[in-house]
């Protein structure tokens, strides 16, 4: 049920509840007994049917009705409102009030009796049962309203106690003798209601909310009880002439205020869930904000590594290039002499043997020179080692100089002998080429410091040329052969030495 239609049917029932009491309460204006001689005063229909007895007033018939159908009006409002959102304290605060509702009516003088007038030994159990399940819903409904059973044990503990003991008791009560089911309702009405106080008096130290409006209504109910007590029992003392105005007014005060007090209870209930919702809100943008930092933090930190990345392989690249330049020079080290700049011997040696093959392969000469400066010992004798260095510098210049083509290839072959590698190039190409180093050489002074120092080379050729059965070592062989012989025949001078001579010695 929704709550326009809630409200509709409230207000419906409302008024047709009214008029159903007032047109109810207009005969039964003189149903209020009372027994002088018992002392139950409005209460003497529990006993027996009687002479004596007080009518009311004619005037009250309109307000009897308004109350008692004002009252049933509520509670099924609040029925109706239960329908419609299901609150467990909605529908024990109707409950409360249908009770209440029907006290009233007793009190008012549409008892039982009313409807069933053979039946007036019923009557004896409508007011004390009536009166304890109205408290037993009141104390169920504050149980729930101030959550007693999760903040407030021991009260939870207390009421729990109470709506049982009262549970119990009912049954008793239609047993027991009507005076004193009577009395003691009342005292139960009495003993609850200072209960009830007491709750609220620790509420309130409790800093409850709603634990001050809650004792209020307490203590307007307390003084009502005891002003009817009195008006009952002492009635004699005439407090108040015309007890259904009390009635009526006390009802519906205690009633307005109950619902205010519940309704206040909604008021803050709804503003904890807007404060709870907002708070929730906050730390959803917190918990959002702090993401969107870590993934800032983690895209700075990706960044930064991915930097770091970049100039570690940068590094890298650089160290491997360095690595490779390093490499580089020191396979040229390995395969250059230090002193004259010409490749050294272990590089002839693999040379030699390389320009061997591919002579061989494509059938072109291959011619080797081997060089040895003319009485070097002398020079070092003379002018010093560092002289001797320095011719040595100089003849290797001079080599580096004659050597006309790319493939041709001048080694330092150990001490002052030098040897050169001349693929493709026949003998005479040879002798051509060590005549004119030769006579380079010996045209020109050495010049070391201020003085200029004479120098000679005599130099053997050979040259390889399919002959069969040579190794590089015989080429060689044959230009030293050569080598010597021009050593012999005076120095400063070319001489060549065929390969199949050298074979055949
Ligand atoms: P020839 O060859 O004309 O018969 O006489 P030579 O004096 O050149 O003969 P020998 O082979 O006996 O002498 C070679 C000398 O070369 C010996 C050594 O002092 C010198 N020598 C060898 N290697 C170096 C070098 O690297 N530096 C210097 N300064 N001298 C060297
Ligand atoms: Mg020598
Ligand atoms: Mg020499």
């Amino acid at each position: 049920m929704n709550q326009k239609l809630a409200i509709v049917s409230a207000i419906f029932c409302a008024f047709v509840t009214t008029i159903f009491f007032i047109m109810v309460t207009d005969g039964v204006v003189g149903i209020r007994y009372v027994q002088i001689e018992e002392h139950l005063t409005g209460y003497s229909y529990l006993v027996e049917q009687t002479k004596n007895y007080t009518v009311v007033s004619q005037h009250n018939v309109f307000t009897n009705g308004l109350a008692i159908g004002g009252a049933f009006a509520l509670a099924l409002t609040l029925l109706f409102i239960y329908l419609a959102n299901g609150r467990k304290t909605i529908l024990l605060l109707c409950g409360y009030f249908l009770f209440r509702a029907l006290i009233l009516t007793v009190l008012l003088g549409v008892n039982i009796t009313v409807f069933l007038p053979n039946f007036y030994q019923l009557q004896s159990v409508d007011i004390p049962s009536l009166v304890l399940l109205s408290e037993l819903f009141l104390l169920w409904f504050i149980t729930l309203l101030f959550r007693l059973r999760k903040d407030y044990k021991k009260l939870f503990v207390i009421t729990k106690s109470i709506c049982w003991a009262l549970l119990l008791y009912l049954p008793v009560s239609f047993i027991l003798s009507i005076k004193v089911t009577f009395h003691i309702s009342v005292i139960i009405e009495l003993i609850l209601n200072f209960v009830l106080l007491g709750i609220g008096v620790y509420l309130i130290k409790k800093s409850q909310r709603l634990a001050v409006l809650y004792t209020v209504l307490i203590v307007i109910q307390l003084i009502f009880s005891a002003l009817n007590i009195v008006s009952l029992f002492w009635y004699n003392l005439d407090i108040y002439s015309d007890s259904p105005y009390l009635y009526s007014s006390s009802f519906w005060l205690t009633g307005c205020i109950t619902v205010f007090t519940l309704s206040r209870g909604y008021y803050y209930q709804i503003q904890d869930k807007q404060i709870a919702e907002l708070k929730a809100l906050a730390s959803l943008e917190k918990s959002k904000k702090a993401q969107a930092d870590l993934l800032i933090l983690q895209e700075e930190n990706q960044e930064q590594l991915e930097s770091r990345v970049q100039e570690r392989t940068l590094e890298l690249n650089i160290a491997l290039q360095e690595l490779e330049e390093a490499n580089k020079e020191l396979a040229e080290k390995n395969t250059l002499d230090e002193l004259t700049g010409l490749y050294n011997r272990r590089y002839y040696d693999q040379k030699v043997v390389a320009e061997h093959r591919r002579s061989r392969r494509n059938l072109t000469p291959l011619s080797l020179v081997v060089i040895d400066i003319d009485h070097f010992k002398n020079v070092n004798d003379t002018y010093g080692h560092l002289a001797g260095d320095e011719c040595l510098v100089w003849v290797a210049k001079k080599i580096k100089a004659s050597l006309g083509r790319v493939t041709d290839l001048g080694c330092r072959y150990g001490g002052e002998e030098f040897c050169l590698i001349l693929p493709e190039t026949d003998t005479k190409g040879a002798i051509a080429l060590a005549e004119s180093l030769r006579a380079s050489i010996a045209a020109q002074p050495v010049p070391f410091q201020s003085i200029e120092i004479p120098l000679t080379i005599s130099c053997g050729v050979s040259t390889y040329w399919q002959q069969p059965d040579v190794m590089p070592a015989d080429i060689f062989a044959a230009a030293d052969q050569a080598l010597y012989s021009a050593k012999e025949n005076g120095r400063n001078q070319v001489q060549k030495k065929s390969l199949v001579d050298t074979l055949k010695s």
